[in-house]
This record gives C-alpha cells, sequence and structure tokens, in this order.
C-alpha cells in the first residue's frame, strides 16, 4: 500500500533517529548500497515510519546500484496489508555519493510512487514525486524507537556490519 499521491507533494517523513544513524554508518562503512523500506502511516500529509525492512542488494553492481531481493520485496507487501501499513519510504545508500537522486533513482520511483530516502555517508536527502515532477521531502528524525526487520542476508555482503538474523529488533 503506498500513500496517495496526493500527500506526497509537501509531505514530511519523521523517521526514528538511530535507524538514520544506522543507514549513515552503513553509508560510511559499506562499500555496497543498502536498500530497504521504511513502513508506517499517514496522518495528513506526515508520513511516520515505524517499521524498516533491510533487503538483501542482489544487484549485479551493488557499488553503484540496487535490485531488492524477491523474498523481502513479498516480505514488504504482506507486512503492509496485514498490519495496515504504507510503504512510506524507499530508502538506500550511496557510498561514494552525494545524498541526490540518480536518474535510476528517478525511474525507480516511477515504479515506487512514495518517498525516496538516500543517505549518503556525509548527508541525507528525501524526495518524492509530485505532479509532473519530483519536491523535497522534509526530514523530521524523533526519538522514539522504531523496528529493524533483516532479511537473513547481511545487509553488506562480506562485511561484518549488521544482523544476518530475519528476526525483528528495536532500534
Ligand atoms: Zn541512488
Amino acid at each position: 500500500m503506498l500513500p496517495a499521491a496526493n500527500v506526497l507533494c509537501g509531505a514530511k517523513l519523521r523517521i526514528c533517529r538511530h535507524l538514520l544513524q544506522l543507514l549513515r554508518r552503513l553509508a560510511c562503512t559499506c562499500p555496497y548500497e543498502v536498500a530497504g523500506f521504511l513502513l508506517g502511516r499517514v496522518s495528513g500529509s506526515t508520513l511516520e515510519a515505524s517499521v524498516a525492512v533491510l533487503g538483501c542488494n542482489v544487484s549485479e553492481d551493488p557499488e553503484r546500484s540496487f535490485l531488492v531481493d524477491g523474498r523481502t520485496l513479498y516480505r514488504v507487501v504482506l507486512m503492509s496489508e496485514r498490519g495496515g501499513l504504507h510503504v512510506v519510504a524507499v530508502f538506500h545508500t550511496h557510498p561514494a555519493g552525494a545524498p541526490f537522486l540518480s536518474g535510476a533513482d528517478l525511474r525507480g520511483m516511477e515504479a515506487w510512487p512514495t518517498v525516496w530516502l538516500v543517505v549518503g555517508c556525509g548527508g541525507v536527502g528525501a524526495w518524492a514525486p509530485c505532479g509532473p515532477g519530483v519536491a523535497w521531502v522534509e526530514l523530521e528524525p524523533v526519538l522514539q524507537g522504531c523496528e529493524l526487520v533483516e532479511s537473513g542476508c547481511s545487509p553488506c555482503p562480506g562485511r561484518a556490519i549488521g544482523n544476518a538474523s530475519s528476526a525483528p529488533r528495536s532500534l
């Protein structure tokens, strides 16, 4: 379930501070793009992320692109339907680049019209489709906790980062 298109223009994304810190750390330490989805609720023009699902990046060129594995996608759809949650954002890291949307990200946004959160080592940015273009999304880091769901693979293969368990844990 994706947010309605009219919510995305001028939207604000509330995200738990610890998740942002984890993603920043991954962007700084993992040479591969790390990607996943944020699930949560929509309240007016505020999107409140409460669950983060880290995917496995199965792209053939994971240093410059990402492709989330089908199992994670299926899990996201089930969690969204069963929990009545929206997919409030797609997130991924840019290990060697600035936190801006690439051409591939813009094409991805057409397939997943929700907020796109891009995390670089030096900063984060968020955008959403708005009319024929793309609008900047305000990020509001919050102190309240969130749940992290990993997908049975290390978010950074070959590196001792993250947790290969698929049991949810609180951040
Ligand atoms: Zn990107």
